[in-house]
């Protein structure tokens, strides 16, 4: 079983509300049994949303509360963003998942490299730093 980005097989759950399906990985995955899940509307944010970053860091600074996730109106979204993380880790837990493939460059669920100010900063994601320190692989497409 692998836990997998919404956005990836299709579900409109980005901040604009569209999908970005991924066909070649579904039909690499075709094979196995998929959890998809939305860090972010697990924590409770709506979709449409604001797009949002992370300041002051990186996924593993949010959680370690160095850095906040700030959306593009000014609201602080930081716990929100974590509920979710948590809520994505606790699905896993419960279903003894071990592996992820998650959306890169989200705040949410990048790996190695995430969104600031318009431009790649490295980093990871909060559900991405989540999953990692809890022993779960993950790997961004
Ligand atoms: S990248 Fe992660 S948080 Fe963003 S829409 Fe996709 S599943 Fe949701």
């Amino acid at each position: 079983m692998i836990l997998i980005s919404g956005c990836l097989v299709g579900l409109e759950c980005r901040y604009d509300g569209t999908s970005e399906r991924n066909d070649p990985l579904l039909e690499a995955l075709k094979d196995r049994s998929l959890v998809p899940v939305c860090p972010e509307q697990f924590g409770g944010l709506p979709t449409p949303r604001a797009r949002a970053e992370i300041v002051g860091g990186d996924g593993h600074d949010v959680l370690a509360q160095r850095a906040r996730v700030m959306d593009e109106t000014g609201r602080d979204v930081t716990l929100p963003f974590i509920k979710g993380a948590k809520e994505a880790l606790k699905l896993s837990q419960l279903l003894g998942i071990k592996e992820a493939y998650l959306k890169r460059k989200s705040p949410s669920c990048g790996l190695g490299a995430i969104w600031r100010k318009g431009q790649l900063v490295q980093g990871d994601g909060v559900c991405t730093a989540l999953l990692s320190k809890n022993g779960i692989k993950v790997t961004c497409v």
